[in-house]
C-alpha cells in the first residue's frame, strides 16, 4: 500500500493533516494482508483504522459492533464525509435490511455494521456469500474475553470467522485490554501476538485527582462555581442518585441534568444534545452516558462514587479533554462504596467474582496509594512511567510520613478488646471516644482505649484505618457486618515487634484552580 495514498483519504474524508498514535502503522499491516488487534485509548482514533482500509480495499468492510446507538451515530458521520456505507440490526424491518443488502451486492456500500447477533444467524450468513468481502473490523474486542471487563458471549462465538474466512483479514479493536485480555483477543481470534499495536494510554493532560467523600456535593459545588464556563459529566453509581446530584446542583443554580437508563430516548436524545451544543453544562450520569459522545470539551469528569475497576474509571476519565487542552478528574472514595461494589458482584459465578474482586482491590490500591496515581494507571495497562507525572494531586501534594505505631497500636488493641466485632466507623467512635446510642448498648465505651485517640479527627482515623488495611496491618471481613480482623501482622505490631510508617493525611481544598486549569 502507499501510505501517500492513505495519508490522502485521511485528508479528503475525515480533513487531518497526520495520522495519530499507532494508527498508520495498524493501516499498513491490515492493508498488507494481516489481523491485527488495535489497542488505543478512548478517543486515540480507532475507527480511521478500519475507515481507511474499507475505503482502499475492494468490496465491503464488515463491522461488528456491540452497540446500536454508537452504529447508528458511526453511519451518519461516515455519510457526512461521503462515505458509503450503512449498519443491520435486530431494530430494522425486513424492506430496511433487504435494501440494504442489494446495496452491498452492488457493491454501493464501503463499510457495512452489524451486531454480534445479527452476524451470527444463518440468513446473514446466506447475505455474506452473495457480496465481496474486504475485511472484518470487531470494534470492543474485549467483548470476547472472559477476563475483560464487559464480557458478552455473543462475541465469544467470533473465533468461527477465522474459520469460515480463512482470507478474510480481521481487525480487532479495543481502549481496554490489560495483558491477559489481550491474549484471550489474539488466541481466540486467531491473531499473532506480534500483529498487537499498543499506542500510549498516557493521557497527560489529564490532571487526576482523589479525595475523600465526605461533603461531596459541597466540594463538587465550589468545584464547579470556580469553572461557570466548563462543562464536566459526574459519574454515580445509581439511576437515584444522578437525580439527586442534579437537584442538589441545580439547587445551587447549576445547570445540571441527570442521565441514566430509565429514561426514555428521546429523553436522553435531548439531555445529550443539550450537553453537546453548552445548553447544559453538568450530566449527572450512570455509566451508560458517554459512550460514542463526541464532545471534545468536557473539561472534568467527577466520579461521585467509585467506579468499578480500573478500565471502567479510565475509560470515563477518557472523555474528559478530547480536545488534548488540561481537563481536570476528581475520583470521591470512600471506602463504603468498595463495600457497596463488592456486594453488587455477589450474584456472579464464582471464578468471575474471584476476578472482579481483585480488579476493584486494584482501584481500591488506586485511590488509596501514596505515590504517583499515573504511574499506578499506567503501570496497569503494562506501561511503565519512569519519572513522577507532576501532574496528579499526589505529585503536586507529596503526603510526609511520621511513625504510626503507637496510634495503629492504639487501633489495633481496640479491636482485640471489640473481640473483632468492629466496623471501622465503630472503631473510629471508640478510637475518639464517641458515646452514641450503639457504643453504649454494646459496651464498648468499657473498652480500655475507649477514648484514647480523641486528639485525632474523624477523617484522620478513617484514613490511617484505610493504610493500615493496605499495609496488611488489618483486615475486613467482605460479609454482611464488615467488621475489621486481625491479621498476623497485627499482632507484631501490637508486640511491638513492627514499626509503622504512616502517611499525613492532608485534607486538600478543591476551592483552588488547579494551576494546569484553562
Ligand atoms: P475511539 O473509537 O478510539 O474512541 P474515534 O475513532 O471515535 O475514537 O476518534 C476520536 C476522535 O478523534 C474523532 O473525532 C476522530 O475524528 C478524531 N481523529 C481520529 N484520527 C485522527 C487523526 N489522525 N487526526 C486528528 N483527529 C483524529
Ligand atoms: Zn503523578
Amino acid at each position: 500500500m502507499s501510505t501517500t495514498n492513505a495519508l490522502s483519504l485521511l485528508k479528503k474524508y475525515f480533513g487531518y493533516d497526520n495520522f495519530r498514535l499507532e494508527q498508520e502503522k495498524v493501516i499498513h499491516s491490515l492493508l498488507t494482508g494481516n489481523d491485527v488487534l488495535a489497542i488505543m485509548p478512548t478517543g486515540g482514533g480507532k475507527s480511521i483504522c478500519y475507515q481507511i482500509p474499507a475505503l482502499m480495499h475492494t468490496g465491503v468492510a464488515i463491522v461488528v459492533s456491540p452497540l446500536i446507538a454508537l452504529m447508528r451515530d458511526q453511519v451518519e458521520s461516515l455519510k457526512r464525509n461521503g462515505i458509503p456505507s450503512a449498519y443491520i440490526n435486530s431494530t430494522m424491518s425486513s424492506e430496511e435490511m433487504l435494501s440494504v443488502e442489494k446495496s452491498c451486492e452492488q457493491s454501493a456500500i464501503k463499510i457495512l455494521y452489524v451486531s454480534p447477533e445479527k452476524l451470527l444467524t444463518a440468513s446473514f450468513f446466506d447475505f455474506l456469500k452473495k457480496i465481496e468481502i474486504s475485511f472484518f473490523a470487531i470494534d470492543e474486542a474485549h467483548c470476547v474475553s472472559f477476563w475483560g471487563h464487559d464480557f458478552r458471549p455473543e462475541y465469544k462465538k467470533l473465533g468461527f470467522l477465522k474459520k469460515a474466512y480463512p482470507n478474510k483479514p480481521i481487525i480487532a479493536l479495543t481502549a481496554t485490554a490489560d495483558k491477559l485480555t489481550r491474549q484471550d483477543i489474539c488466541k481466540q481470534l486467531s491473531i499473532p501476538e506480534a500483529n498487537v499495536y499498543i499506542s500510549s494510554f498516557d493521557r497527560a493532560n489529564l490532571n487526576l485527582n482523589v479525595y475523600p467523600a465526605q461533603k461531596r456535593i459541597q466540594k463538587i459545588n465550589e468545584f464547579i462555581q470556580l469553572r461557570s464556563d466548563q462543562a464536566g459529566i459526574i459519574y454515580c453509581l445509581s439511576r437515584k442518585s444522578t437525580e439527586q446530584v442534579a437537584e442538589k446542583l441545580r439547587a445551587k443554580g447549576i445547570s445540571a441534568k441527570a442521565y441514566h437508563a430509565k429514561l426514555s430516548a428521546d429523553e436522553r436524545g435531548s439531555v445529550q444534545d443539550d450537553f453537546i451544543r453548552d445548553k447544559i453544562q453538568v450530566v449527572c450520569a450512570t455509566i451508560a452516558f458517554g459512550m460514542g459522545i463526541d464532545k471534545p470539551n468536557v473539561r472534568w469528569v467527577i466520579h461521585y462514587n467509585l467506579p468499578k475497576n480500573i478500565e471502567s474509571y479510565y475509560q470515563e476519565i477518557g472523555r474528559a479533554g478530547r480536545d488534548g487542552l488540561p481537563a481536570t478528574c476528581l475520583l470521591f472514595y470512600t471506602l463504603s462504596d468498595v463495600i457497596l461494589q463488592k456486594s453488587m458482584l455477589s450474584d456472579l459465578p464464582m471464578e468471575r467474582r474471584e476476578l472482579q474482586e481483585a480488579k476493584l482491590d486494584r482501584l481500591r490500591q488506586f485511590s488509596e496509594a501514596n505515590i504517583c496515581r499515573r504511574k499506578i494507571l499506567l503501570n496497569y495497562f503494562g506501561e511503565h512511567l519512569t519519572e513522577n507525572c507532576q501532574n496528579c494531586d499526589v505529585c503536586q501534594n507529596p503526603p510526609t510520613s511520621f511513625d504510626g505505631t503507637i496510634l495503629s497500636q492504639k487501633a489495633l488493641s481496640a479491636i482485640v478488646r471489640g473481640k473483632e466485632s468492629l466496623q471501622l466507623g465503630v472503631l473510629v467512635d471508640v478510637l475518639r471516644g464517641s458515646k452514641n446510642q450503639y457504643i453504649l448498648q454494646r459496651g464498648f465505651d468499657q473498652i480500655k482505649t475507649f477514648g484514647a485517640g480523641k486528639d485525632i479527627s474523624n477523617n484522620d482515623w478513617v484514613n490511617y484505618i484505610q493504610q493500615m488495611l493496605n499495609l496488611g496491618l488489618v483486615d475486613i471481613a467482605y460479609d454482611e457486618h464488615h467488621f475489621l480482623k486481625l491479621t498476623a501482622l497485627s499482632w507484631k505490631v501490637l508486640k511491638g515487634e513492627m514499626q509503622v510508617d504512616l502517611y499525613k493525611h492532608v485534607d486538600k481544598p478543591v476551592d483552588k484552580k488547579n494551576s494546569r486549569d484553562i
